[in-house]
């Protein structure tokens, strides 16, 4: 990806090497963009210290399933209710280091802001403002809105405060455990992120946090394979956006698609444990996941990620 000397992102907080509770963000609506669920678990509490139960019931949410057998490597925490956005207290937030010191900070600041640029451009196509998320880089664990949660998690992206949270440990991970190398399998990981805050302001997340109470857990995993798909679907809309602005190297959407292929389902639970249960697929398949992303790049448009009708 030609991401080098392009602006970043102002809203990347550098919290390595500290911890610290969670910032929030505005909220907004849309409609256009798609319709569906949210995650829906147990409340995540308060975080704090003994963050080890609320994190397992967090991330139980997520995939309860994953965790007992491997890794989700890219997902979404759920905390209370989404209608209550927290204040925003940005008071003491860290800077990155300056431009040029810190190469995959910088990296990460420029992909968020080319999500940035895409989302505000689809919201405003609607009449609508874009709340951009922050994005929180850490090490290790960390204090969010939906409770206290450590890189064993992965990326994630929590409704409650609006944030990703990623520690760049991840992409080591990324690349030797999950077998997808590359900077734009990088860039694919914040894009999905940053695609469940998209559905968080269309209502997607919401919705299906709330319909999750009344199910079962096989409906919910379903459920959440739709939700989980449609992010991935966004992630590809952003990756057609890049190559609108020449920032596509050669190999950079096939990294992207072996990243989708690498961290599905089935790819994950046969590489862990010999064999795939299709009901506690709660992410979709790698074919899947690699269909939806290539979906959403073909076509750049958002709206060709309806992934709550019909067949997925
Ligand atoms: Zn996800």
């Amino acid at each position: 990806m030609k991401w080098q000397g392009r602006e970043r992102s102002s809203n990347v907080e550098d919290r390595r090497g500290a911890r610290r509770g969670g910032l929030g963000g505005g909220l907004g609506g849309l409609g256009g963009l798609g319709r569906g669920g949210g995650i829906r678990l147990p409340t995540g509490g308060g975080g704090g210290r003994g963050g080890i139960s609320s994190i397992i019931g967090i991330v139980i949410v997520l995939g309860i399933i994953w965790f007992a057998t491997g890794t989700n490597p890219i997902d979404v925490l759920t905390g209370g209710s989404s209608s209550s956005a927290p204040t925003s207290s940005n008071a003491s937030s860290r800077q990155l280091p300056a431009q040029g010191e810190d190469e995959l900070a910088d990296f990460v600041g420029v992909v968020v802001k080319e999500t940035e640029d895409l989302w505000s451009e689809q919201f405003a196509a609607s009449g609508q403002d874009y709340p951009e998320p922050r994005v929180v880089l850490f090490t290790d664990a960390v204090n969010t809105g939906c409770g206290a949660a450590d890189s064993s998690t992965g990326p994630f992206y929590c409704p409650e405060d609006q944030q990703v949270y990623i520690d760049l440990s991840f992409y080591d991970q990324l690349h030797q455990q999950f077998g997808a190398p590359g900077d734009f399998a990088q860039a694919y990981v914040l894009a999905h992120e940053v695609g469940h805050h998209v559905q968080n302001l269309t209502g997607v997340l919401p919705e299906f946090n709330q319909a999750r109470q009344s199910m079962s857990q096989e409906e919910a995993n379903a459920y959440s394979v739709r939700v989980e798909l449609q992010a991935d679907c966004y992630a590809g809309v952003w990756a057609n956006y890049a190559g609108q602005q020449n920032l596509l190297d050669n190999g950079d959407i096939e990294e992207a698609l072996n990243a989708a292929n690498q961290i599905g389902d089935d790819t994950l639970q046969e590489r862990m444990q010999g064999y795939a249960v299709p009901k506690t697929f709660n992410h979709g398949t790698s074919a899947q996941r690699k269909s939806w992303f290539e979906r959403g790049y073909q076509s750049g448009d958002p709206g060709d990620c309806d992934t709550f009708s019909g067949n997925v």
